[in-house]
């Protein structure tokens, strides 16, 4: 069922989704940085903190128990399973924001996409891909923060997410930081940045 009757009045929320190691956490942090306007949803994920992230500030980190609990209230927007670990979206601080009038900003998974669709009807999608599919392997392995099971799952993972790009309203390729984040500036209607 949605969880808005209409659209917000300045912006439409907008979905980030792209590979594992494609940059979105760089383009998003210079998009935060520079529009603050934009309020981007902190996730719930099971997964352990990599070295620097900081709970609260990447993501709500919990236990499977303290997940389960957040499905059974419907206190998600969505949910879904990623890799080893499940990742959703707190629902309250989404429709807060939205009233708020900010420019909402969720980053998903393919399957978190379909389902905050439903949720959202006004939500617009982006992809974010590599220049490369070698460009991506690239960038994933110097990230240096997978072992190689998650390695080989996050590029399993990025063939199917490059391969439904027909599904995104707009595919923006993250050849290099600041033409990136200009054309997701355009897209999602928050006019020039200093
Ligand atoms: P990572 O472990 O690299 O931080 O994230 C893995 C994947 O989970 C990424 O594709 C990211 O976009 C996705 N993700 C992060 N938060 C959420 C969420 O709340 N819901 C869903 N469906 N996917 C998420």
């Amino acid at each position: 069922m949605p969880v808005t009757d209409s659209p917000s009045a300045r912006y439409q929320p907008t979905i980030v989704a792209g590979p594992s190691g494609v940059g979105k956490g760089t383009v998003i942090a210079a998009l935060l940085a520079r529009h603050p306007q934009v309020w981007l949803s902190i996730s719930v994920t099971t997964r352990s903190p990599r070295p620097g992230e900081l709970d609260g500030q990447h993501y709500y980190f919990v236990t499977d128990a303290q997940f389960d609990q957040l499905v059974a209230e419907r206190g998600l927007l969505e949910w879904a399973n990623y890799s080893t670990a499940r990742y959703g979206t707190p629902l309250a601080p989404v429709t807060e924001a939205m009233a708020a009038g900010r420019a909402v900003l969720l980053e998903l998974d393919l399957a978190g996409v379909r389902q905050a669709q439903q949720r959202l009807p006004e939500v617009r999608t982006v992809l974010l891909a590599p220049p490369s599919w070698e460009e991506l392997e690239r960038r994933l392995v110097n990230r240096g923060t997978e072992t190689v099971t998650s390695l080989t799952r996050r590029l399993e993972i990025a063939r199917a997410e490059l391969a439904a790009a027909d599904q995104f309203d707009r595919v923006i390729v993250n050849d290099e930081v600041e033409r990136c984040l200009a054309e997701l500036v355009e897209f999602m209607g928050l006019g020039a940045y200093h």
